[in-house]
């Protein structure tokens, strides 16, 4: 079966898989979505003995279908190797009466890991397959985390470049230090003088400059983006659900066909969407916890039916999930409309025109497969304690947003359903916020000595990403103000 892609604004045109990684995002302004779910017809018992790599080349190879078993397993080889700690990729730690998916054991210690090992592989081979012959600029913009996941991941990837704009005086000194000591000859960071919506406005016009891309394809360059929309990261994410599943099989916990339940700590709803993926392919998952901190904007939506980011923005301790817009939901709503586009481009322009948007009482109907909550900071906090007092588990800020409201369903439904949580990122990634729910930490401590303090408590080595950071050199120091971005991208990029 071809699976082929269709914007969730679009009049119905399709375009190949490899097409629709290249390009990211529709013309129309769409996200792109598979025409047809693929049926995973693989029986947990056989998926029980696969490797994680095996387990990948059965869920992406039904999704990406324009690609050969070669270069798929190619790909998957080259992103799910020793870059990972360990060689399960994606373990399951039992604790506290749930199992902890841990998703950060790849470069740097977060789940944007798992999709970003591979899609700089899956982009060059999409390159190669669409007779791309400029060299791929992957342009972002950041505000910490992916910057740092999409440098790891495109470093040394020959035929891209990537250039990563952050606001020199808005991440955490931890996050800068990851993304100035960034090696391969391939990668640029440079610092902005404003706060990230400059960095981010800059990148999206230089996206949409028509006089910049002329330029760049006459020097054999041309743009592609990395952001979280990119069908090339929703897929990767389907695997460690179909994986959770099949290892929790393998060791007795559930029977092949038992359901479980699945919690999410999410942001821009891609992680979620991937499980809602897994559970239309045939994966038995009864709920989908859908957790939010204090920015609960789909808390509000599950309840409410109206989508509405006229709000204060809330900074928390789980930076990470600070966001009021969560772009891939435009999948769920796409899919909520009985798949129709037009209805889908009206929701997400009265969001964009208005800030905001009602479902009707029939596409609520279709929310049934979730369950939303959220956690305020005080909660989020005394779960970390919890969690780490019951069950001698350390577990960081956004896993601990997710095992919070995991606690309110289980006091609203009385549901004991085997549950997987998805750990999205490692406590060494926020240790001073960890440290604080556990320990009496002493303030003027830096952020590596505090590390040394967890390793000391929660008996966890200290992770090499984070080692490797004490002591590397910066190889990054440049700092510009934003009007200036398009210039620094000729520079770096050697056009005059
Ligand atoms: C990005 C991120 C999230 C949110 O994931 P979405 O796919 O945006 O919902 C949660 N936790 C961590 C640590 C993250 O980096």
């Amino acid at each position: 079966m071809q699976v082929l892609y269709k914007s969730t604004r679009g009049k119905g045109e399709t375009v190949t898989a490899s097409m629709a990684i290249l390009k990211g995002l529709s013309e129309d302004g769409g996200l792109f979505v598979p025409t047809e779910i693929p049926k995973l017809d693989v029986p947990a018992e056989k998926l029980a003995q696969m490797t994680y790599q095996e387990t990948a080349y059965e869920v992406m190879s039904r999704f990406l279908t324009d690609f050969t078993e070669e270069e798929l397993k190619n790909c998957i080889a080259s992103a799910y190797d020793e870059k990972f700690d360990t060689s399960e990729i994606a373990p399951l730690h039992e604790a506290n009466g749930a199992y902890y998916l841990e998703l950060f054991h790849g470069a740097t210690i977060a789940f944007k890991d798992m999709a970003l090992s591979i899609l700089p592989h899956l982009m060059t081979t999409a390159a190669k397959k669409n007779a791309v012959k400029n060299e791929i600029v992957i342009l972002t913009a950041t505000s910490g985390d992916t910057g740092k996941a999409a440098l790891a991941g495109f470093a040394d990837v020959p035929g891209t470049r990537i250039i990563v704009f952050y606001p020199k005086h808005g991440v955490s000194p931890i996050q800068e230090k990851q993304m100035v000591t960034q090696k391969g000859d391939n990668t640029y960071v440079v610092g902005i003088t404003g706060n990230f919506d400059d960095a981010q406005t800059a990148v999206k016009k230089m996206f949409n400059d028509r006089e910049l891309a002329a330029e760049l394809d006459g020097a054999g360059f041309q743009f592609s983006s990395a952001n979280s929309i990119n069908i090339g990261r929703l897929v990767p994410q389907i695997v460690y659900y179909v994986y959770a599943y099949s290892r929790l099989v393998g060791q007795g916990k559930v029977k092949a066909g038992d359901k479980i339940n699945v919690v999410v700590p999410t942001g821009n709803f891609g992680n979620i969407l991937a499980a809602y993926y897994a559970k239309q392919m045939g994966l038995p998952i009864n709920k989908l916890v859908c957790a939010s901190n204090e920015n609960k904007v789909l808390f509000d939506f599950f309840r409410t039916g109206t989508y509405d980011r006229k709000r204060d923005f809330i900074l928390t301790t789980s930076p990470s999930m600070d966001i009021l817009i969560s772009s891939n939901l435009e999948r769920l709503i796409y899919r909520l409309t009985g798949e129709d586009a037009q209805k889908c481009a009206e929701l997400m322009q009265s969001l964009s025109e208005g800030g905001e948007y009602t479902i009707t009482d029939e596409m609520k109907k279709g929310l049934a497969d979730f369950y939303g909550n959220y956690c305020s900071e005080e909660e989020t906090k005394e779960t970390i304690h919890n969690v780490y007092k019951n069950s001698d588990y350390v577990i960081d800020p956004h896993t601990a947003v997710a095992a919070g409201v995991y606690k309110k369903y289980l006091k609203d439904t009385d549901d004991h359903t085997v549950t997987v949580i998805a750990s999205t990122a490692s406590p060494y990634k926020f240790t001073r916020s960890v440290m604080d729910a556990v320990a009496d930490k002493e303030e003027d401590k830096d952020d590596f000595a505090l590390a040394d303090q967890l390793s000391a408590i929660s008996g966890v080595k200290v992770p090499k990403a984070v080692e490797e950071i004490r002591t590397a050199p910066v190889l990054h120091d440049i700092v510009v103000d934003a009007p200036d971005m398009p210039d620094t991208v000729k520079k770096v990029l050697g056009i005059h």
